[in-house]
C-alpha cells in the first residue's frame, strides 16, 4: 500500500469514527447502566442465566454501576458493537478476533473455564469418525466423506477443524462429498457420527468425554482423527488450542472503568455464583489471541473475509519482485512469531499447570504432615536401599531427645538403637528386610533398655510404600512404648498365679459352681473336706455333697445364691466319701456378666467346724456344770455361815458359861480343849465364808488411806502377841504414805503380821517397811523365823495349801484372802526369803493415791 492511499484510508476511518461518534450514545452513559453484550449461541434465555450473575457480581464489585446483560446472536452482536449498544462484551475467541480487528475491542480477562471439574483457559477441537471405520485414518482419508460440523461461523465448532485440513492441503468445501452443519448443540454431530449418517465430524474438545460420562456414548466406539497431545490438557484434541471465550471492553468504555472490572473478574471466586453459573472458575489475565487471528486470516473468515484480496492482486501486478519478497519476509515473520507463540503459549500453560499442580501437592503433603505431625506415636519414613530416614514426625523427633534424623542424615538403626550396624539378633529383628522379603505389613517386637539399664518393650509396625513396579522403596515405621503394658500383663499373670496357689493350697475349702449348679473348680482342701478328688467333682450336681437330712435346705440355699444372693456364714453339713458328715461353715461371692446381672459363677469359700462345734458343745456342758456347782458352793458358803456359825457360837457360849462354873481341873482342861476347838471352827467358818464371798466380787471401792497409819494400828493389835514373845518390831518407814484402798487392806497386813509374829522364834525381830515402787507403793514385813521353802513358795498363796506347821493355829485360809484382797485392788503379793540369810520377806503393793 503507497503513502497517498494509506493517509487516505486514515483519513476516512477518522472521519467515520467521527460520524460514529456523534451518532451513537456510549451505553454507559445511561444512568450509569453498564451493558455487557454476550454471544447467546443457545438462545437468549441461557445466555441471561448464563450471565446474569456475572452482571450482578460486577455490580456488587463496582457499585456505582449498575451491570445488566444483552443477549446478542452471531449476527447482532458486530452491529451491536459497532453501534456501541454495549459498553463490554463477552464471545468466542473467534467472535471477539472479528470485533477486535473491526471495533476496535480489547480483551480485559479471559475465562477459566470449567470442564471435567477442572479449570482451562485454552481449548480446541477433535475431529472423529467411528471406530470401526477402517477406511479412515487420517484427515487425507476424509477427502470424498461427508462430514458434519456445527455452524459455518462457529470458532470451535468448525473453524479449527477447517484450519487443520487447510494445513493438511485440503479443502473441505471442495473436496469432501457433503459438508453440513448441525446447529447447536455439538451433541448432534456425535449422534449423527455414531449414527454413521456422516462419515465424520468435528465438536469443541470434552464433548465425547463428557458425553461418555453422560452414558450417552462409548468413548471407544470413536476413532480420533489427527490426535494431538498437549501435556496438561487431559481432552481428546485433533487441532492446536485456542485461548477461551474473552471478555473485552469497547473503545467508549473508560479506563478506569474497565480496570474495576478487571480487577472484579480477575479476582472472581471459583466458588462464587457467577463463576457456577457461567460454568467457569473464574477469570484468568487476558492470553494472546494471536494464534485466532492466525487462524480467521487463513481461513479468510470473520473479519478476514474481505482479507488482501483486492490489495495483494494490484501489489502483485505492480510490484511482484517486492511483493514476493515482503511475502517471503512476512511468511517468515508469521512462521517465526507463530512458532515462538505457540511455543510460549505452550510454556505459559505448562508454568500454570505445574504450578497448580505444585499447589495440589503442597496441599496434600502438609495435610500429611500435619496428621503425622499430631500423632502421639513416633513415625518414620526410612529409604530401604540405604536404611536413612527420609521423614519423622514430632513425637519421633521428641523420641529422639529434639534429635532431627533427616536433617541429621541419619540411618534408622543410628538414630533408634545409636549403632553402626542394621538391627539383626533375636531381640530386635530388622522389620525393614521383613518387609522387604513379604512385601506386606509387618510388626515386630523390640526389646531396648533404658539410662537405668531396665527393659523397655517396644510394639514396632510397619508398612512397605511400592513404585511403579511394585517393589518396596521405603516403609512408613510406627512405634508405640508398651513397657506398662508388658508389666500390667506381667503383674496380673503373676497375681493369677499367685491366687492360683493361694486357692489351691489355702487350708480353707474352695469351690466355684456355675448357674447349673455343676462344681467348675475345687482346691486340695475340698478334695481333703470330701475324700473326692477334683476329677472325681468336676462337672458333678453340687447334690451329691450333701447329706440327706438336709440336702433339701441346702439346695435351696444354692439356689439363692443363683438368683445374685450370697452366703454370710452359712453351717452346711457335707457329707464326706466315706459317709461321714462334716459340719462347715461357708459364705460366698458371685461372678457376674459384662451386664453386672448375669451371674456367671459361684464361688464358696468354707471352713470345717466339726471339731469345734464338738468342743464347743463340750464346753457347753461344762459350764452348765459349773454352774450347777457353783450353785452348790454358795449353798455350802451360806450353809456355813448361817447354818454352822450359829450352832458353834452356842457351844462356845456355853463353853464360857460352864468354864466359869467349873472348879475341877481335869474338866476344865477338857473344857478349855473344847472351847480352843470351837474357836477354831468358828475362824475356820469365817474364813471360808470370807473367802467364798470376795471369789464372788469383781470389783471394790477404793478411798485415799494412809499406808503408815494403818500399819500403826495393826501393829497397836499385835503388841501384846509381840510381847508375849518378847519379839521386836521395826516400823522403818517414815513419813506418810497415801494410797487408793478398801478397808479391808487392814486385814491384809493383820494377816501377814500375824504370821510373822506366829511363824517366828521367840525374842526375834520383825522389820516393816513402805517402799516408793513409781504409781505403787510396796509395803514388806522382814521375819527371821524358819523361812519358807522355794518349793512351799508358790503353794502357800494357794487355799488350803498350809504347810504342815506343827504347834502353830491358822486355817490356811489366810495368804489365799491376801492374794484375792490385793488382785481387787489391783496389786500384787509375794514372799522371797529373807536376804539377812534367816526367815522370809512378804511383800505386797497398792496404788498411791
Ligand atoms: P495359816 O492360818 O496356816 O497361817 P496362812 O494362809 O496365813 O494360813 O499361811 C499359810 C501357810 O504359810 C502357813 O501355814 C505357814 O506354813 C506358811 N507361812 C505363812 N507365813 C509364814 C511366815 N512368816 N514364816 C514361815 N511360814 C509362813
Amino acid at each position: 500500500m503507497c503513502a497517498t492511499h494509506r493517509k487516505h484510508l486514515i483519513l476516512v476511518i477518522a472521519m467515520f469514527l467521527v460520524l460514529l461518534a456523534s451518532l451513537s450514545t456510549p451505553a454507559y452513559a445511561e444512568e450509569n447502566v453498564i451493558k455487557i453484550g454476550v454471544l447467546a449461541y443457545r438462545g437468549e434465555e441461557e445466555a441471561l442465566t448464563m450471565w446474569t450473575p456475572t452482571a450482578d457480581y460486577l455490580s456488587e464489585q463496582v457499585p456505582e454501576y449498575t451491570f445488566v446483560i444483552v443477549p446478542l446472536d452471531n449476527d447482532n452482536i458486530a452491529p451491536a458493537v459497532e453501534r456501541a449498544e454495549v459498553d463490554f462484551v463477552t464471545t468466542n475467541p473467534g467472535s471477539y478476533v472479528g470485533l477486535e480487528y473491526k471495533y476496535g475491542v480489547s480483551r480485559i480477562a479471559t475465562l477459566e473455564n470449567l470442564r471435567q471439574g477442572n479449570d482451562y483457559e485454552v481449548f480446541g477441537a477433535v475431529i472423529f469418525t467411528r471406530a470401526d471405520r477402517g477406511d479412515i485414518n487420517d484427515l487425507k482419508d476424509l477427502k470424498g466423506k461427508s462430514f458434519m460440523a456445527v455452524h459455518e461461523d462457529a470458532f470451535g465448532g468448525w473453524w479449527m477443524a477447517w484450519k487443520e485440513f487447510k494445513d493438511d492441503g485440503i479443502d473441505p468445501h471442495r473436496e469432501f462429498s457433503t459438508l453440513k452443519f448441525s446447529g447447536f448443540p455439538h451433541d448432534l454431530i456425535v449422534y449423527a457420527v455414531k449414527n454413521s449418517e456422516v462419515d465424520a465430524g468435528t465438536v469443541r474438545t470434552d464433548t465425547l468425554e463428557r458425553m461418555a460420562e453422560d452414558g450417552l456414548i462409548e468413548i471407544n466406539e470413536f476413532k480420533i482423527l489427527n490426535q494431538q497431545h498437549v501435556e496438561g490438557f487431559p481432552f481428546m484434541l485433533s487441532t492446536r488450542l485456542y485461548p477461551e471465550w474473552t471478555f473485552a471492553k469497547l473503545r467508549h468504555a473508560p479506563d478506569e472503568l474497565s480496570e474495576k472490572v478487571a480487577v472484579a473478574l480477575l479476582t472472581m471466586p471459583a466458588d462464587s455464583r457467577a463463576a457456577k453459573a457461567a460454568k467457569c472458575a473464574g477469570w484468568t489475565i487476558p492470553l494472546d489471541y494471536n494464534p485466532v487471528h492466525e487462524c480467521l486470516k487463513e481461513l479468510r473468515v470473520g473479519p478476514y473475509e474481505e482479507y488482501g484480496e483486492v490489495t495483494l492482486g494490484e501489489v502483485l501486478r505492480q510490484y511482484w519482485y517486492d511483493a514476493i519478497l515482503i511475502i517471503a519476509a512476512l511468511l517468515l515473520m508469521i512462521f517465526t512469531t507463530r512458532h515462538v507463540m505457540g511455543i510460549n503459549k505452550r510454556l505459559q500453560y505448562e508454568i500454570a499447570e505445574r504450578k497448580r499442580t505444585e499447589r495440589k501437592l503442597k496441599r496434600s503433603w502438609d495435610f500429611v504432615q500435619t496428621i503425622m505431625d499430631n500423632m502421639a506415636d513416633p513415625m518414620l519414613v526410612i529409604n530401604v536401599s540405604d536404611y536413612k530416614v527420609q521423614m519423622a514426625n514430632g513425637a519421633a523427633r521428641k523420641h529422639l531427645k529434639g534429635n532431627d534424623p533427616v536433617a541429621m542424615s541419619l540411618t534408622c538403626y543410628q538414630a533408634i538403637h545409636n549403632r553402626d550396624t542394621p538391627c539383626s539378633d533375636q531381640d530386635e529383628p530388622c522389620p525393614l528386610r521383613q518387609v522387604i522379603d513379604t512385601k506386606e505389613p509387618a510388626r515386630v517386637m523390640h526389646v531396648h533398655h533404658d539410662e537405668a539399664g531396665d527393659e523397655l518393650f517396644v510394639d514396632v509396625v510397619v508398612t512397605p510404600i511400592f513404585d511403579e513396579n511394585g517393589e518396596v522403596i521405603q516403609i512408613i515405621e510406627s512405634s508405640r512404648d508398651i513397657t506398662e503394658i508388658k508389666k500390667t500383663e506381667k503383674a496380673l499373670r503373676e497375681t493369677s498365679d499367685y491366687l492360683e496357689k493361694l486357692i489351691d493350697y489355702t487350708n480353707a475349702p474352695f469351690i466355684v459352681w456355675n448357674p447349673e449348679s455343676r462344681i467348675t473348680r475345687v482346691n486340695h482342701a475340698f478334695e481333703h473336706l470330701t475324700g473326692y478328688t477334683s476329677d472325681e467333682l468336676l462337672y458333678k450336681n453340687m447334690q451329691m455333697l450333701f447329706p440327706d437330712s438336709s440336702i433339701h435346705e441346702t439346695l435351696s440355699e444354692i439356689d439363692r445364691t443363683l438368683s445374685g444372693e450370697y452366703w454370710e456364714l452359712l453351717e452346711i453339713p457335707i457329707l464326706h466319701k466315706d459317709g461321714t458328715i462334716r459340719l462347715t461353715l461357708w459364705n460366698s461371692a458371685n461372678l457376674y456378666g459384662e451386664d453386672g446381672k448375669t451371674v456367671l459363677a459361684i464361688i464358696a469359700q468354707g471352713i470345717d467346724i466339726t471339731e469345734r462345734k464338738q468342743a464347743e458343745e463340750a464346753l457347753k456342758k461344762y459350764a452348765e456344770e459349773l454352774k450347777s456347782s457353783n450353785e452348790l458352793k454358795d449353798l455350802f458358803t451360806d450353809i456355813l455361815r448361817h447354818d454352822l456359825l450359829n450352832p458353834a457360837g452356842i457351844v462356845k457360849g456355853f463353853t464360857e458359861v460352864l468354864l466359869n462354873m467349873e472348879d475341877d481341873e481335869k474338866k476344865l482342861h477338857l473344857l478349855e480343849k473344847i472351847e480352843k476347838s470351837n474357836e477354831k471352827l468358828i475362824n475356820m467358818i469365817q474364813s471360808a465364808a470370807k473367802f467364798a464371798k470376795l471369789q464372788s466380787v469383781d470389783e471394790i471401792d477404793f478411798e485415799e488411806k494412809y499406808l503408815d497409819s494403818i500399819f500403826n494400828d495393826v501393829v497397836n493389835n499385835f503388841r501384846p502377841m509381840l510381847d508375849e514373845k518378847r519379839m521386836t518390831l521395826d516400823f522403818v518407814a517414815e513419813g506418810t504414805y497415801p494410797a487408793n484402798v478398801n478397808p479391808m487392806i487392814e486385814e491384809v497386813f493383820a494377816n501377814i503380821m500375824s504370821n510373822a509374829i506366829k511363824y517366828s522364834p521367840q525374842e526375834s525381830r520383825i522389820i516393816v517397811d513402805i517402799l516408793d515402787s513409781d504409781e505403787k507403793w510396796k509395803v514388806t514385813v522382814t521375819d527371821f523365823g524358819n523361812g519358807i521353802s522355794d518349793e512351799d513358795k508358790p503353794k502357800i498363796f494357794t487355799r488350803f495349801k498350809r504347810v504342815d506347821k506343827s504347834g502353830v493355829k491358822g486355817t490356811g485360809l489366810g495368804l489365799a484372802i491376801v492374794k484375792r484382797i490385793i488382785e481387787l485392788h489391783g496389786g500384787e503379793v509375794g514372799v522371797e526369803d529373807n536376804p539377812a540369810g534367816q526367815g522370809s520377806v512378804f511383800w505386797v503393793t497398792v496404788g498411791k493415791a
